[in-house]
Parts: structure tokens; C-alpha cells; sequence
């Protein structure tokens, strides 16, 4: 299964219930976002994670860092 570790941040401490589970930065509600499948802190590939992980809200700079084949748009 293609995977990456998430890598995040846990210091920030998130304002509103939108935010980025990478770096815990708000997401403003006019900006994009992504989603990412998340299992033990490793974001898993969209075509590999079936049922497996949790999805999360991933601010478009992170997804980038990421890579962007590791998300998928927010709608
Ligand atoms: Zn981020």
C-alpha cells in the first residue's frame, strides 16, 4: 500500500473545527482544502485505503507537501 507519514504538528492548537490535520492551522472557509485518509499517522494513498483510516481535512499547502496524489478534493 503506498503510504507517507503525516508528519504533523501538534503544537498549534486549532481555533475552529476546520483545520489542517497536518500542520493544526485553521482553514479559512473560503480557502480550499483536500482530504486525506489517515491510519496511525500515515496518510494513506486514496486508490489503496479502502475501508482502512479515518478522514481529515488537509490544508492545501500540507497536501502539496505531501504530495498531491495522497488526497483528494474536499468535495
Ligand atoms: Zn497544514
Amino acid at each position: 500500500m503506498r503510504q507517507v507519514f503525516l508528519d504533523y504538528d501538534a503544537r498549534p492548537v486549532p481555533k475552529t473545527k476546520r483545520f489542517c490535520i497536518k500542520c493544526q492551522k485553521d482553514i479559512k472557509s473560503d480557502r480550499p482544502a483536500r482530504i486525506v485518509r489517515v491510519l496511525d499517522e500515515m496518510v494513506l494513498h486514496p486508490d489503496d485505503a479502502g475501508d482502512l483510516g479515518e478522514d481529515y481535512l488537509v490544508g492545501m499547502d500540507c497536501a502539496k507537501l505531501l504530495g498531491l496524489e495522497f488526497s483528494r478534493p474536499e468535495q
